[in-house]
């Protein structure tokens, strides 16, 4: 009896995670399981082709029995509202972690999918074109029936899930929550262990523990962002950290903007600084977080600090909350916030979106950049297309709300905080399984350029038959 998935997302491009595992038993039954439900984002949704890919799953959602999500990132979780509206009746398993960071991912994501409608209806009639027909992807209101479908199990916990499939999670080691999906799907007749890996996360000493070995499978999907290069060594990330803030905030009297993507990164740099902190070594420079998502993000990660690396939870004894150290403060309000860009001194400013395309950061970037004595500091993978990626190329100038500002500011880079595994982390993460006994490995979630070169890659290793699934091509298992 057949076992298949089609990749509905994330197939040559980084976003839109979607997986459709479909399994007929030899009694005839059957069942559905969505690995993931993420939302395009970025270029894939730029041509024509790409520009319905978050209205139309490919596949009907009433019809699938259970959801299995990886992490709460939004390219894995941000169309589970949509999916839900359009008659989806099952369960949505995760872990604790990730439950409790979808609340506020998803709300936040509902409130943009309505502000981004209401504005293009609004442009469309200051110019006297057609006002848009479809509507927000979903709204605040589709949240909540949303999160009522949520049902958690810990990492190592073995659980049936329906007849015939059992799920179990492990660490991926890449945002808090974030697992490695371990299927056992049997028909009846033969039983076949696919694994997914989520995003994985990095071998170096953070927050959260290195991704987690896990027992062998017959079938792998595997991420591969960063399939084609190896980071930079990282030295000590507090070091690097510490002398940027050195020179910009206390030799030239500037500002340090650091565009932080509100959840994980955040509470890494916070982590480093409150390190600092502690060391007597951070200079006395006010650090403000702005952003709302990030305060509350940084909420549940203190509550769920059992998930930290063992020699971080040890450090809990010694100073109870690892992101609050004296001169940081949080920034709600939005007038707070305003008054930040109107002062002159010296100050760190944490505030999202990461890639700098929208959020409270671009009114900071606004009164920055035109400042030789200020500096950016990007921490994170920013696209092509994005202001990030503009800045990090060298751009003299750029536009921001529509203004031209010029760009004098320094433009910095650390890549320690990239919550992505880089080629040879890839690579380490799979050693724990025996590539003889490895049917297929799928290579998702990356561009062509890195799958490419990560299937060689792992062809090397003894990987016979790897994968670059196209999107909606359906295998059997
Ligand atoms: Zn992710």
């Amino acid at each position: 009896m057949p076992i298949a998935i089609t990749f509905h997302g994330a197939a040559g491009t980084v976003t839109g995670s979607k997986h459709l595992l479909e399994l007929t038993r030899t009694d005839g039954s059957t069942a559905r399981v969505l690995l993931d439900c993420g939302m395009f984002q970025g270029e894939a949704l730029a041509n024509s082709n790409g520009k319905d890919r978050n209205r139309r799953f490919g596949f009907d959602p009433e019809s699938i029995d259970a959801v299995v999500l990886s992490h709460a990132h939004i390219d894995h979780s941000g169309l589970l509202p949509r999916l839900v509206a359009e008659g989806f009746r099952g369960p949505i398993w995760s872990t604790p972690a990730t439950r409790d960071l979808c609340a506020i991912m998803l709300e936040d994501s509902a409130r943009i999918q309505e502000y981004d409608f209401t504005d293009a209806v609004r442009r469309a009639e200051k110019r006297g074109k057609a006002v848009p027909t479809e509507g927000p992807l979903y709204t605040v209101a589709d949240v909540q029936p949303t999160m009522a479908r949520f049902q958690t199990t810990d990492y190592n916990e073995r659980l049936a899930i329906l007849p015939g499939v059992e799920l179990t999670y492990s660490d991926a080691g890449h945002i808090l929550g974030s697992a490695a999906v371990h299927l056992s799907i049997d028909d009846g007749e033969r039983s076949l262990r696919l694994s997914f890996t989520g995003d994985v996360g990095r071998y170096v000493d953070r927050l959260l523990p290195p991704p987690a070995p896990f027992p062998q499978a017959d079938a792998i999907i595997c991420e591969s962002t960063y399939g084609d290069r190896d980071h930079a060594d990282i030295a000590e990330a507090e070091e690097e950290l510490l002398r940027h803030v050195t020179e910009v905030c206390v030799n030239r009297r500037g500002r340090l903007i650091i565009p932080a993507f509100s959840i994980g990164k955040t509470q890494e740099i916070l982590y480093t600084l409150n390190a600092l902190s502690n060391a007597g070594r951070l200079p006395r420079i006010p650090v403000f977080v702005d952003s709302p998502l990030a305060i509350s993000a940084t909420d549940i990660v203190r509550r769920h600090a059992a998930l930290f690396r063992p020699e971080v939870r040890e450090e809990l004894h010694r100073d109870p909350d690892l992101f609050s150290f004296p001169g940081v403060s949080f920034v709600r309000e939005s007038e707070q916030s305003k008054r930040l860009n109107g002062s002159k001194e010296p100050c760190i400013i944490i505030s999202a979106s990461g890639m700098m395309e929208a959020g409270r950061v671009r009114h900071h970037l606004l009164h920055a950049l035109p400042n030789a004595d200020n500096a950016v500091l990007a921490v994170g993978f920013c696209a092509p297309g994005t202001l990030g990626h503009e800045l990090l190329n060298g751009a003299r100038a750029v536009r921001i709300f529509g203004e031209h500002v010029p760009v004098n500011a320094e433009v910095l880079r650390m890549e320690f905080y990239s919550a992505h595994g880089d080629r040879k982390e890839l690579l380490h993460y799979l050693e724990c399984q025996d590539p003889a006994r490895v049917r297929t490995l799928y290579l998702v979630h990356g561009e062509d350029g890195p799958r490419t070169a990560l299937a060689g890659s792992f062809k090397e290793r003894g990987f016979k038959n790897v994968q670059l699934p196209k999107l909606r091509e359906r295998f059997e298992l």
